[in-house]
């Protein structure tokens, strides 16, 4: 069975205590990941301090060009790493092989371009220049979860590389594969001892030895407001720079001028991707009440063609739940939806696969109505593939019920009337709103939510300014 090892300072380190990883699509256990410690972030700490004086003085085109390197060997190892993906996360291969990893490629090519093209501010007066260097912080954290394993690793490992610092990254231990293959390529490009370290684990042993360690300047952190809290916490007090991208239960707006033609297939895919399992999934169906059973039939009729199943098929629209525990998750809030007053419209079973998916974590795409906007399925994450409809009768009504909730993350907003999708969108108390469409990201946006979704924004140069430290220097002429 395969053994994904901390890659600290440049080489795979062997360990004795070891986690098991299931592949979601059969329940069963395919590879072990090393299960690190404080022991192993001390030691990946004390390479990255190391390797820092080296690493921030390289000329920004050198740092850029290996990391070009690496863009280019995932782009030729593209198959291998979709599998992977696909393998150890449960998504359909035809996703991680479109999205995933042309993404992850992307997050390098992106930020090793931008590190080329920096600038910083002066402000000149009479008799006075002041202007601004901006340093790299040093070492930095950088803490990733499960449902896009190598996307959101790149997203954050790359400008925190590319900007000059050294990094101390653990990737979820329910996805650990392609983030220890990532290693590997980094090896291969020559990326120097390091300047990259992985350490595996559990959260509360290795990510928690991340946030406490006294040397690590900034904590990047993509995961569950839960765990944003505790990290806010234990941070906070000793100075970090934080970023915390979030949880989300992002409305999706739809007004009777929409274009249902469009939107139909888009309301879909805002729900179900990636089984659900995006922060940034439209998992609240706000419809206006005169359109709303027509949106709900055409829905359901669009859900009933998706085939939940085998990951690996090139058929499969929705694969497996990242794990048993969520697996059950998703379920519980299935039925309590039900106890709540809710009506299943499509979808609300487990899914048993014949053959070789028998035993695996298959949801089907589930649709709700009937619920009250306060309970359980309306306010918290479910977090799969699970989307309640709810309807309303004027634009402020549409607002109301999209802000009555405790997190902030995204929205979408489905209208053909210009001024109305403006105004909405304003009052919409998300990061980010799509106005006819849905997850459409430019990477020279800002990208992070508000409210419990988290604080600080990445992306372009909002991950130029959290990675680097603005010093000012005030000349008297
Ligand atoms: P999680 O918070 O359980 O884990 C995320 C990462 O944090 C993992 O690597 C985990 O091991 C680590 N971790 C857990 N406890 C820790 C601790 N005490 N100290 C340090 N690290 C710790 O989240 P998850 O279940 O892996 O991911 C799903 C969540 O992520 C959802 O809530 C989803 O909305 C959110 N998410 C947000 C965004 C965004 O951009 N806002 C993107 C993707 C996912």
């Amino acid at each position: 069975m395969e053994q994904l090892c901390h890659y600290i300072d440049g080489s795979f380190l062997p360990t004795s205590d070891w986690i098991d990883v299931y592949e979601p699509a059969t329940g069963s256990v395919y590879a072990q990941v090393a299960r690190g410690t404080q022991t192993e972030v001390s030691r990946a700490v004390a390479a990255a301090e190391q390797a820092f004086p080296a690493w921030s003085q390289r000329p920004a085109t050198e740092r850029a060009a290996i990391l070009f390197r690496i863009a280019d060997l995932l782009e030729e190892r593209l198959e291998a790493f979709a599998h992977a993906e696909s393998l150890d996360q449960g998504k359909p291969l035809w996703l991680a092989r479109t999205l995933d990893i042309p993404r992850s490629i992307a997050n390098l090519r992106f930020f090793a371009a931008a590190a080329l093209h920096v600038w910083s501010e002066t402000h000149a007066a009479p008799g006075l220049l002041n202007y601004t260097l901006r340093h790299p912080l040093g070492v930095v954290g950088c803490i990733s979860p499960w449902n896009l394993p190598l996307y959101l690793f790149t997203w954050k490992i790359a400008p925190a590389l590319a900007f000059g610092n050294t990094v101390v990254a653990k990737p979820s231990e329910l996805t650990p594969l392609t983030a220890t293959r990532f290693a590997e390529l980094c090896q291969e490009c020559g990326l120097p001892p390091g300047v990259l370290n992985i350490v595996h684990g559990y959260g509360p042993e290795a990510g928690a030895a991340i946030v406490e360690h006294p040397s690590i300047r900034a904590i990047s952190f993509t995961g569950s407001t839960a765990t944003g809290e505790y990290i806010a916490r234990t941070a906070g007090p000793r100075f970090k720079k934080l970023s915390l991208e979030l949880g989300g239960k992002n409305p999706t707006i739809v007004f009777a001028d929409a274009d249902l033609d469009r939107a139909i297939p888009e309301i879909a895919r805002a729900a179900f991707l990636n089984q659900g399992e995006i922060c940034l999934c439209g998992s609240r169906l706000l419809v206006e009440r005169t359109i709303a059973d027509d949106v709900l039939l055409r829905l359901r009729e669009h859900v009933r063609t998706y085939r939940v199943g085998d990951p690996f098929d090139e058929q499969t629209t929705i694969g497996a739940l990242v794990s048993e525990g969520h697996y059950h998750k998703v379920l519980g809030a299935i039925e309590q939806a039900q106890r709540d007053g809710g009506t299943i419209v499509v979808g609300g079973k487990a899914v048993h696969p014949s053959g070789r998916c028998a035993k695996g974590w298959f949801v089907e795409p589930t649709i709700i109505t009937g619920l009250e906007p306060t309970c359980a399925a309306n306010q918290e994450e479910i977090f799969g593939p699970v989307v309640t409809v709810m309807p309303f009768a004027s634009d402020e009504e549409a607002i109301a019920l999209a802000n009555n909730v405790r997190y902030g993350l995204a929205a979408s907003v489905w209208t053909q009337h210009l001024s109305r999708a403006h105004s909405v969108a304003a009052r919409l108390a998300a990061g980010i709103v799509w106005v006819n469409c849905w997850m459409v990201r430019d990477l020279r946006t800002p990208f992070g939510g508000t409210k419990d979704s988290g604080i600080g924004r990445e992306g372009g140069w909002e991950a130029y300014r959290f990675f680097t430290e603005p010093q000012n220097i005030c000349i008297k002429l």
